[in-house]
């Protein structure tokens, strides 16, 4: 498996020869382990290195930070840390761990524990192959659930009957493998999962933990297809019984990426947006925002996300009859999207039908954030007008002017200024 170790790149290979070094010196075995391998056997990047020590997996984090001067965050209560060895490559360090499940869908009861154990834990087999990255037996491969004859079948396997049972999270990270990779739910694997969904073991389990896994679904690169998947084995009633998934919510959600893929590669030095949240507000689409709110807060989505959702919940439609009217200002479109996060403007756009109304979304963007007055309030000072609320107003006013281009010049925006406070004197 050495061979499949010089797969990664110099960046990776060098880092992985400082934790071997370290190891060394602490007499602990390292692991690379999970998806890493599992991207690595597949030939894709993945630059989110899963270690596991069979050792003390802190004490190894912190003679790691100490010899790279990296940012470590610790979790001690977990045994686990994650080092930002830069912006896109990232280390989760644990200590190999046992667990033990006292009630179906409980957190689990945590020790530590060998490599054997620690993969034992995990979800699906294709996720519990390892690589010794530590002397001795550098670069041996460890494959005790036959995860890479699963890799080459295409198939997902979970490791024990009971899995979904002890952990119905595994549900949703199943259809995400799935259908990320083009695979299979292997045949008593699926038939295992049809049985947790009856049993309705979504809805029993803690209500935050699933929507991290929503989350991750709405990550994907086309989190059309899980959702769909998901549709079909599960039905999205554990989301909210009131949420459904017809014919119009794939279009929804189709038009919503390519409008999304429009706007980033148009708009590469703005913000980019978080799509993530463009789909959920797209899943939750045709919900009342009575029902929206529930799901909000059942999941205990950040205030954020929440406010993002439900402005577009509530006025999205009213957005698209007012920019659909012809000869509609500038202004006036600028007033009414301004206030709105691009992710909600981003599926208004994606919903809406009408070339008018696609436009004007489009000018909005080209306006927004470009948008400057060449005056300030220094220099409605320097006119002598009384400092106040008006001046707010005022230069309101002026901007109005500005976005229908009937002020452009520094000079016609002080005139401007000044007429209107003599106006208001
Ligand atoms: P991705 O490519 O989406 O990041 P990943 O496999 O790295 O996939 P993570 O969610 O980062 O997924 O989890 C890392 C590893 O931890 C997984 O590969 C798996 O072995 C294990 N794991 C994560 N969640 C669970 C779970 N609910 N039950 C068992 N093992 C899990």
């Amino acid at each position: 498996m050495k061979e499949y170790l010089e797969k990664f790149s110099a960046e990776v290979r060098e880092l992985i020869a400082v934790l071997r070094r370290l190891a060394g010196e602490l007499d602990y075995n390292a692991y690379l382990v999970g998806g890493c391998v599992r991207d690595l056997l597949l030939g894709m990047k993945n630059l989110d290195l899963d270690i596991v020590i069979e050792g003390d997996g802190i004490a190894f984090a912190e003679k790691l930070s100490a010899h790279l001067g990296v940012k470590v965050v610790f979790h001690r209560r977990f045994g686990t840390a994650t080092c930002f060895i830069h912006s896109h490559l990232k280390l989760d360090i644990a200590t190999c761990r046992r667990e033990f499940y006292p009630e179906p869908g409980h957190l689990p009861v945590v020790s530590a524990g060998l490599l054997k154990d620690d993969l034992f834990r995990r979800d699906f087999t294709i996720n519990a192959m390892a690589i010794s990255i530590s002397d001795p037996g550098f670069g041996r491969f460890i494959d005790l659930f036959n995860g890479r004859s699963d890799l080459n079948n295409k198939k997902i396997r979970i490791l024990h009957n009971l899995s979904f049972v002890d952990d119905p999270t595994r549900i949703l990270r199943a259809v995400r493998f799935e259908q990320r990779y083009g695979f299979r739910l292997e045949t008593a694997t699926l038939s295992l999962l049809k049985k947790a969904c009856q049993m309705a073991l979504l809805e029993k389990i803690q209500a935050q933990r699933i929507r991290d896994e929503i989350v991750l679904i709405l990550k994907e690169d086309d989190p059309l297809k899980p959702l769909k998947r998901l549709k079909q084995l599960t039905g999205l009633g554990f989301i909210n019984k009131h949420l459904y998934f017809p014919d119009g919510k794939s279009r929804l959600l189709k038009k919503a990426a390519s409008t999304i893929r429009h706007f980033n590669r148009l708009s590469p030095l703005r913000r980019r947006l978080e799509g993530w949240v463009v789909y959920l507000t797209a899943l939750l689409d045709g919900l009342s925002s009575g029902e929206a709110k529930k799901v909000l807060n059942k999941f205990v989505f950040a205030k954020g996300v929440q406010r993002r959702v439900l402005s577009y919940i509530k006025e999205s439609d009213k957005i698209i009859r007012v920019l659909k009217k012809p000869q509609i200002k500038s202004s006036r479109v600028y007033n009414l999207l301004e206030p709105l996060s691009y992710e909600t403007i981003i599926l208004i756009k994606a919903k809406s039908s009408s070339s008018k109304v696609r436009k004007e979304i489009d000018c909005f963007f080209n306006l927004s954030g470009f948008m400057r007055l060449h005056i300030s309030g220094c220099d409605l000072n320097a006119l002598g007008i009384k400092s106040g609320p008006c001046y707010q107003e005022i230069l309101k006013k002026v901007l109005n002017a500005r976005i229908d281009a009937r002020v452009n010049t520094l000079d016609e925006e002080l005139a401007l200024a000044s007429r209107l406070a003599k106006i208001r004197s």
